[in-house]
């Protein structure tokens, strides 16, 4: 199975905690490709600093709901910091879309139910899979543009 997983950073060095992160990610899974990381303006939640956020495609045989706790794992040894919702953290790693895949339980939203509005894992993602997809959204090209064409 296919996963696109995204991962996010914006306390400490950023830089060096998405290298690491994707470093630990190759142990659980089978990187295919891996963006540059993008420096990005927060969305909501209260004012803290930029992001820096990129988009990994990994191949793995594992469940959803196996791979998000093992991501969660990582998040956790990053010393991930989780007091204010919405805010600051040393590093997020969210689940995007699992090919065709629809889940929706407490635990797991399938695909993400965000992603299809965020620039920032839109971009990073184009980067590497052009013609890549979200099940039920469309097209991630089309779906950036329709952002664009929202400002
Ligand atoms: P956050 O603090 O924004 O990283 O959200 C983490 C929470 O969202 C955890 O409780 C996860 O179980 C839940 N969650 C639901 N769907 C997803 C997903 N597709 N990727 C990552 N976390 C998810």
């Amino acid at each position: 199975m296919k996963y696109v997983i995204a991962l996010g950073s914006n306390l400490g060095d950023r830089q060096s905690i998405l290298t690491h992160a994707i470093d630990s990610i190759k142990l659980i899974a089978e990187v295919i490709a891996v963006s540059s990381f993008y420096d990005t303006n927060p969305v909501g939640g209260p004012d803290q600093p930029n992001y820096l956020n990129g988009v990994v495609i990994v191949n793995s045989e594992k469940l959803p709901e196996e791979l998000l706790k093992l991501l969660q794992e990582i998040e956790n040894s990053a010393g991930r910091t989780r007091e204010i919702k919405w805010g600051a953290r040393t590093l997020d790693l969210d689940l995007i879309s699992a090919g065709e895949i629809h889940i929706d339980t407490e635990f797991l939203t399938l695909p993400h139910p965000r992603a299809h509005e965020r620039a920032f894992v839109l971009q990073p993602w184009i980067e590497i899979e052009p013609g890549g997809a979200i099940v039920g959204r469309g097209q991630i090209t089309d779906l950036l543009a329709a952002l664009g064409s929202q400002e």
